[in-house]
């Protein structure tokens, strides 16, 4: 008779793959009595960094329906691994994208921008822990591996837990990431070159577990690099979302970062103006000018054929920034700012949006 304890311990989430330990063959041998109870919990892996908050859960969870409880922690054989990895790929090959199955239904964005520095990486942090807020699934995957910087914005520095050759991305503010900073130390460049990116960036989709994801936000590197090209070819899907500010210069380049989405065979989503004015008593002042945005949504409307929006303007905002210096996002540290405000609203309008088309023709010649 083990139906109590099971009943129990189906409520215990592994926090890192977010489902219930009974549904991962986490639990080994339950002795159930009445009043008592022992049980075996199967860690993944030696040294497993949730192996202290799965015991406290299971611990937890027991207690409420026993009055002895005892917790004998250890860990899978090699088999059990492998069924385990096995189970998480849904039998699918190891090296597999999932992203490119027909009956995927994530909505893969790009995030870009044609130069650094318009807030492209603080915007894509806040849009995906804003969407996880909203009670969406989301994964980032932070691309701009040469200046990444998402473990930074989003407080986290640990390596993905490793089970056999599948990665589990650490989680923060519910948002899954995988960044290249998680494997370089002491913030090491990363001079790599076309073919090791190529191959970096298919990792990041083939070998981590992301479990079935509403969105999956790629913060790409700004400009239109091989990492740009690669991610394409991966995510044929893909929809672009470009940043820019409202200066002239930066608009210029920020619909080349979209043109080149369009070559790779993504369709735009949409424009976020970015740094459009800063907020005050006498109206808004525009400190980079105006237009920037809307500039940008006009030729690539007229590069794709179809009309592409600018979703929203995030104004100048000090919080912002000092929240993101704080690794916390602003639509968690303070919802009432108005760039927070205005960056909700622009992941209202991504949850109501249709995901991109495949093979979608698009009215673009190369150049
Ligand atoms: P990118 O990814 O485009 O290189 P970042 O996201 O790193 O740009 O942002 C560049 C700098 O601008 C950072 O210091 C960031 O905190 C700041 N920043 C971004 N957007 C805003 C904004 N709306 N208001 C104030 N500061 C901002």
């Amino acid at each position: 008779m083990t139906a109590k304890a099971l009943s129990a311990l189906s409520s215990v989430i592994d926090p890192e793959l977010r489902l219930p330990i009974t549904e991962l063959g986490m639990v080994g041998e339950i002795q159930e009595e009445p009043n008592s109870v022992k049980v075996v919990i199967k860690l993944t892996i030696v040294g497993c960094p949730a192996a202290q908050s799965i015991e406290r859960d299971v611990n937890e969870a027991l207690a409420a329906k026993f009055k002895h409880v005892e917790v004998v922690m250890t860990t899978m054989s090699q088999e059990e691994r492998a069924g385990l990895t096995k189970k998480l790929r849904g039998d699918r090959p190891a090296k597999f994208n999932p992203f490119v199955e027909k009956d995927n239904l994530t909505k893969v964005i790009f995030v870009s921008s044609g130069k650094g520095g318009v807030g492209k990486s603080t915007l894509t942090v806040n849009l995906a822990v804003a969407l996880a807020g909203l009670g969406q699934k989301v994964g980032l995957l932070d691309a701009d591996i040469f200046g990444y910087s998402v473990p930074q914005l989003m407080g986290v520095n640990q390596a993905p837990t490793k089970v056999d050759h599948l990665m589990l991305p650490p989680i923060a503010h519910e948002v899954k990431l995988i960044s290249i900073g998680f494997f370089v130390s002491d913030n090491q460049p990363v001079a790599w070159r076309g073919p090791m990116l190529h191959r970096a960036v298919e990792q990041f989709l083939t070998d981590v577990f992301w479990g079935d994801l509403d969105f999956l936000l790629v913060d790409l590197p700004p400009g239109t690099g091989d990492v740009a090209i690669s991610l394409g070819q991966l995510l044929p899907k893909a929809q672009s979302l470009v940043v820019t500010t409202p200066q002239h210069t930066a608009a210029i380049v920020a619909e080349r970062s979209g043109a080149i989405g369009l070559q790779t065979g993504q369709s735009v989503l949409g424009v976020i103006e970015n740094m459009s004015y800063l907020p005050s008593e006498n109206g808004p002042i525009e400190i980079f000018g105006a237009g920037g945005g809307e500039a940008v949504a006009k030729r690539l409307s007229e590069l794709s054929g179809s009309e592409v929006q600018v979703l929203g303007k995030i104004p100048l905002s000090q919080g912002l920034r000092e929240s993101a210096d704080k690794a916390l996002p602003i639509v968690i540290s303070n919802p009432q700012d108005t760039a927070a405000i205005e960056i909700v609203k622009i992941v209202k309008k991504l949850i109501a949006t249709p995901r991109g088309l495949s093979g979608k023709s698009l009215k673009i010649t190369p150049s």
